[in-house]
């Protein structure tokens, strides 16, 4: 699943595609929006909140979208095919390029000014410019039964975690993830290494939280179940954590992260 540094490229991408163009193609291949039309109006810009984008058009439309499991903007030529076709559902396009939502979980059209209706709740974004750990951490501190793992992930709480940076961080930070929030101090400490992780990420593919860039060296425990622990040699747990049927991946070190 994407998270906020590669959320946070596509809208870079975005950016670089449609800003400042008119639009001479919009298909929305989603029910709800299948007869809405943005050809002629120019694209002001996208952003990013968290995991959530959105693109900005002339006349106070936003389109909002989300990419969840395994969705993608791909940005070509005009006209050009793109693989995994009858998985489109969105085409925005002008005279130089198109941008083409493939497997997109989520795509909305919606004024500009109800924007905060579907990123209002969303905690401080680790890639924002007003990122805020104070806040950040404030929000964590509110519900201290909590696991600390839940509750990054939590994007109410801060936006842009997903399961790769949640273990990073954790291993890095050495807490057992299902460690009550409200058993842990340095909860500033938390979420200013994962801005840290997330930010030194964020103009390249793939996550590197090593330092080093060799394919097989990049994680600490994200992807290496079963193997030795960097550090202390321990083999790697994987595990699932979360409410019922929500149930998400965590990876850790029984060693360096102790119950
Ligand atoms: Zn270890």
């Amino acid at each position: 699943m994407p998270e906020g540094d590669a959320v946070y490229r596509t809208a870079a991408r975005l950016r670089g595609a449609l800003d400042g163009q008119v639009l001479t193609r919009s298909e929305f291949r989603v029910p709800r929006h299948a007869t809405a039309d943005l050809t002629g109006r120019s694209v002001l810009e996208t952003v990013s909140r968290g995991k959530h984008l959105l693109t900005r058009v002339e006349g106070g439309l936003t389109v909002h979208t989300h990419l969840r499991m395994d969705g993608s903007w791909q940005v070509t030529a005009p006209g050009r095919r793109v693989a995994g076709g009858d998985q489109v559902r969105l085409i925005l396009a002008n005279a130089r390029c198109q941008a083409v939502g493939v497997r997109l979980g989520m795509v909305d059209l919606l004024r500009t000014a109800d924007e905060g209706r579907v990123v209002g709740h969303l905690g401080p974004d680790l890639l924002g410019l007003d990122w805020d750990p104070v806040e950040a951490v404030r929000r964590l501190r509110r519900d201290p039964d909590t696991t600390i793992g839940e509750a990054l992930l939590d994007q109410r709480n801060l936006a842009g975690i997903g399961t790769i940076y949640r273990a990073e961080t954790l291993f890095l930070r050495g807490i057992w993830p299902w460690r009550r929030v409200g058993d842990i101090e340095d909860l500033d400490g938390v979420v200013t290494l994962a801005q840290r992780l997330l930010d030194a990420n964020k103009r390249h593919a793939g996550t590197v939280t090593t330092g080093d860039r060799r394919p097989a060296n990049q994680t600490w425990v994200y992807g290496r179940a079963g193997r030795p622990c960097r550090r202390c040699g321990t083999r790697i747990s994987r595990g699932e954590m979360g409410a019922h049927a929500q149930e998400r991946l965590v990876l850790w070190c029984g060693g360096c992260q102790p119950r």
